[in-house]
This record gives structure tokens, sequence and C-alpha cells, in this order.
């Protein structure tokens, strides 16, 4: 058994498993947590949607929620996958409605393909 390094960078979760050569484990210098933040930042902190195009709105899409700061307001993927970016396939909740949505079995009412783009 090879010693698993601790994670440089936060010094207290173990490093992510990188692969494995004869019987030597290779590990990462960073554990996972800290490697996915590292991804984000490389992207400027720009989410996926961001890059897209899309704008989010002023206000929630579900519960009508005026936000008076646009961090109030979050975008939603409709199928759950982050990657896909297409305008119909996003949607403004409040941390409210996104919260809900993320937790519980709230159906949602909105299906792919139901939605008009905005004009952009
Ligand atoms: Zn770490
Ligand atoms: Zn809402």
């Amino acid at each position: 058994m090879s010693n698993r390094p601790l994670c440089i960078q936060c010094k207290a979760r173990p490093a992510a498993y990188n692969y494995k050569k004869g019987n030597k484990v290779y590990y990462r210098r960073r554990c996972d947590v800290c490697v996915r933040k590292n991804a984000k930042k490389k992207t400027n902190g720009l989410e996926n949607w961001q890059k897209s195009g899309y704008n989010k709105k002023q206000q929630c899409e579900s519960c009508g929620f005026q936000a008076q700061h646009e961090v109030q307001l979050d975008v939603y993927h409709l199928d759950g996958n982050r990657n896909n970016n297409s305008y119909n396939n996003l949607k403004t909740l409040c941390a409210n409605c996104l919260r809900l949505r993320g937790i519980s079995k709230v159906k949602t009412s909105w299906r792919q393909g139901h939605l008009i783009p905005d004009n952009l």
C-alpha cells in the first residue's frame, strides 16, 4: 500500500487518485474538490450558460420574484444537464425556487422545447 498524500492545496482531504502503473498508484497533487475548484477558476468563473450567451432575467420565471440584485437569481437547467445550454433548456430562477427544485420532487411543468427563446 502506498502512502496517499494529502492535497497540497487544502491539506485536509486526500489527494485524488490519478492512475496506476504496475503496482504503484499515482495520485494527483490535489484532492477532487480542489481540482474541480481550480478547473472552474480557469473558465474565469463563467458558467457554461454564460458562455453560451444566455442572459439572466430580472425576475424569477417560476414565482415572479423581482430581484434587487442578480445574485438572487440563478440559471436552472431544465434537463438537469449543466452542459446543455441551449436557450430553451435554461430558466431564470430565484434562490428559493431553485432550492425547491433541487431537493424535492416538485414537478416541473416545464419541458424542453416548450419555451420560446428570448430574442437576443
Ligand atoms: Zn484539496
Ligand atoms: Zn422564484
